[in-house]
């Protein structure tokens, strides 16, 4: 039986439901506008959430602006600044902090992302995860080319730990990004698919792209996790 080396993990609606930091972001969005183009900030607030719920995803800021009347090349750029700045109001997933504690006192973790490098470290910051992890790749928004399901940041995460793929496990909750390039290196897989994740019912476009275990939460996580020592 071979023990796993590293276990390693995405961040976004894997570990904390990335819906509540869109909400965080929209209500200090709101609440910019409320001080700068006299928007009332709650009035604000559920008209943002409105066109996140009814599916409108990179256009929010010049919809709503338009609907008010406001200078969209003027606004925008500040507004998604200040989304991406803010300090979020987020929590991790029910049972995440206990799991990995436990976790981390036998195994090196580690964590793969990638956006506003500003943005995602706020969010660790605010879930009180920096000291969890053994390594943290953050691919930024310069180094689109590179983010997964591109294998350099799980090379790059594996290096740093100084662990072989096949004695590692990525974590993750999205079926387009998070599997194809760890797969490919021959890494352990399992997605997450929790009822509120925003990536929960997206279908893998072929089997390369799927986890090589679907499970609805983590209650059953550290048996699947030795179910791959078993195995190897
Ligand atoms: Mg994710």
């Amino acid at each position: 039986m071979a023990r796993l080396k590293a276990v390693l993990f995405d961040l976004d609606d894997t570990l904390y439901p990335e819906r509540a930091f869109v909400r965080s972001g929209f209500k200090a969005a709101a609440a910019f506008a409320e001080q700068e183009l006299g928007i009332g900030r709650s009035t604000g607030f559920e008209e943002l959430w409105a066109y996140f719920e009814s599916g409108v995803r990179g256009s929010t800021y010049n919809l709503w602006l338009e609907a008010h009347g406001a200078d969209t090349e003027r606004w925008v750029p500040q507004l998604v600044e200040v989304y991406r700045s803010h300090k979020p109001e987020i929590e991790l997933y029910p049972g995440v902090r206990q799991l990995l504690k436990t976790l981390c006192a036998r195994t090196p973790l580690g964590l793969i992302t990638e956006g506003n490098t500003t943005t995602q470290r706020n969010k660790l910051a605010a879930l009180d995860l920096e000291a969890m992890f053994g390594v943290v790749v953050i691919t930024d928004m310069k180094e689109r080319s590179f983010w997964k399901p591109h294998m350099r940041p799980y090379i790059n995460a594996l290096d740093k730990l100084g662990v072989e793929a096949a004695r590692s496990v990525y974590i993750g909750d999205n079926p387009r990004k998070d599997f194809f390039g760890a797969r490919q290196l021959g890494m352990h897989t399992v997605r997450v698919k929790w009822p509120e994740g925003l990536n929960t019912l997206l279908q893998a476009d072929s089997p390369a792209y799927e986890a090589d275990i679907s499970l609805p939460n983590f209650d059953n996580l550290l048996e699947v996790l030795a179910s791959f020592e078993e195995e190897s």
